[in-house]
């Protein structure tokens, strides 16, 4: 049986639509269906089309915009008028065809029958599925009162920057990466900004006490004030927020709540089927989806933020990687390998068993501070290492496991850090002992 369809939906790039694939279509010639409309779902239908796939391939998504960038959400977004156009990706010519279908939510799949469901109940049959969908923001549980805010979303950054007044009094809940960026953001623009986190230093599990405690100190220098150590016990205000209550008996008052404590993995729609969804989606190192029994489908892939899968330039262990270059990574590779194993011409075996070692890399902005980081430095055995510059300036901080490198963290460095990201490369390819 051939893999190729025969049909092809068409519309402009990021146009959307409501049009929905007749349920008795058969599957031999149903949509590739990407679920999600982000950087992982964009980067996968470029590649299927670079692949050589021109049958009809169509992105379903939640959110009401095209796939834009989330980085200056925290950034640049919160502290200019700027709105989609100026966030946007760019469309290109190869997607010019694939069907966009935003304000869609898919709220089930059935992976027999191989449909998906959309939340205003059609079906949408599928001759293969990836899973596109990323994350959303971790709550508190508290009562929910106005002057609430998460920075995932742009719809969530636009309604955040209109209360980032100067003199507003903004209470940080969490001191990861969106933590940080927003409170130097909000800093900047003139509030007061508290950050409440557990633990012991900012950024710690991702970049450990060294880095953590001089990026503290950064930020203090700039007038952010930090309640570590601490947890909340309770919110103030009956209608709109007006303050926590820690732990500690502690009382910080303020007129805005950001809560950066994590993430929760976008996987609902997948419950009750055969898929592993233990943090994420399981995938192999093809990105093929894996269910509970170990098996890989050749038909669904995961992708991006959400994708839990094996990179050997570490070791054998899967893992999410939620960092910008990931879903572009992963959307290449799926873009490949489907591609391939819907051209049935015989390289999709060859293809699965390729080695996917892709880099993490992130890069955050806080204050004058660019922090760059190749690796994956939470790897560390507690063995950290400054391997240029002095903590105080522009520094490069190595991350040893066993004596080798794992992960590299620069503070004011970019170029200098990339003979370290050559090392961990090397060392994954077994070119070091
Ligand atoms: C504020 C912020 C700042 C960041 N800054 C940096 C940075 O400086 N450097 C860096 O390396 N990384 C950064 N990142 C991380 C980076 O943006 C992510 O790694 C990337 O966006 C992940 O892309 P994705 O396509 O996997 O998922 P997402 O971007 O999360 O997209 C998933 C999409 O799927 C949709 N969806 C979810 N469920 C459904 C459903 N059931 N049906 C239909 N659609 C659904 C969602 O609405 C969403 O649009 C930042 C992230 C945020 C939020």
């Amino acid at each position: 049986m051939s893999n190729q369809p025969s049909t092809s939906a068409r519309c402009r790039p990021f146009e959307s639509s409501s049009s929905a694939v007749p349920d008795a279509v058969p599957v031999t010639i149903a949509p590739v269906i990407i679920v999600g409309a982000s950087l992982g779902a964009l980067r996968t239908a470029e590649a299927l089309r670079r692949a050589g796939y021109a049958g009809p391939l169509t992105v379903i998504g939640e959110e009401p915009h095209a796939p834009y960038n989330r980085p200056p959400l925290s950034k640049e977004v919160l502290s200019t008028g700027v709105s989609h156009s100026a966030v946007a990706f760019p469309a290109r010519a190869a997607t010019a065809d694939v069907e966009w279908m935003l304000s869609a939510r898919v709220v089930s799949a059935d992976l027999e029958a191989r449909t998906v469901t959309a939340d205003d109940g059609r079906k949408h049959p599928w001759r293969a599925l990836v899973i596109a969908t990323g994350l959303r923001s971790r709550r508190l549980d508290l009562p929910l009162i106005a002057g609430r805010h998460t920075v995932r979303t742009l719809d969530d950054a636009m309604a955040l920057r209109d209360e980032l007044v100067p003199g507003a009094s903004v209470v940080m809940v969490g001191a990861g990466f969106i933590g940080c960026e927003v409170a130097a953001t909000a800093r900047k623009l003139g509030c007061e900004v508290t950050i409440v986190a557990p633990g012991a230093e900012p950024l710690i599990r991702p970049l450990g006490a060294l880095v953590g405690a001089e990026l503290r100190r950064r930020h203090e220098q700039h007038g952010v004030s930090f309640a570590l150590g601490r947890t909340v016990a309770a919110i103030l205000g009956e209608v709109a927020f007006e303050g926590l209550q820690l732990d500690t008996g502690e009382v910080i008052a303020g007129d805005v709540l950001v809560e950066a404590i994590g993430s929760v993995c976008n996987t609902d729609w997948l419950d009750g089927t055969s898929l592993d969804l233990t943090d994420g989606v399981l995938a192999d190192s093809a990105l093929r989806a894996v269910s509970t029994d170990g098996t890989a489908h050749d038909d669904i892939y995961v992708v991006g933020d959400i994708a839990r899968f094996p990179n050997r330039m570490f070791d054998d262990v899967a893992r999410r990687i939620e960092h910008w270059n990931i879903p572009t990574d992963t959307g290449k590779r799926v873009g490949a390998v489907l591609g391939a194993w819907l051209a049935d011409d015989g390289s999709f075996a060859e293809l699965v068993t390729r080695e996917f070692t892709p880099m993490p890399a992130f890069w955050s902005n806080q204050f004058e501070v660019g922090v760059q980081a190749y690796g994956l430095p939470a790897l560390t055995d507690g063995d950290i290492r400054i391997l240029q510059g002095e903590l105080s300036g522009a520094v490069a901080v190595g991350y040893y496991r066993a004596d080798r490198l794992v992960g590299v963290v620069g503070l004011g460095l970019k170029a200098e850090l990339l003979p370290y990201r050559q090392q961990i490369t090397a060392l994954a390819s077994g070119k070091l002992t």
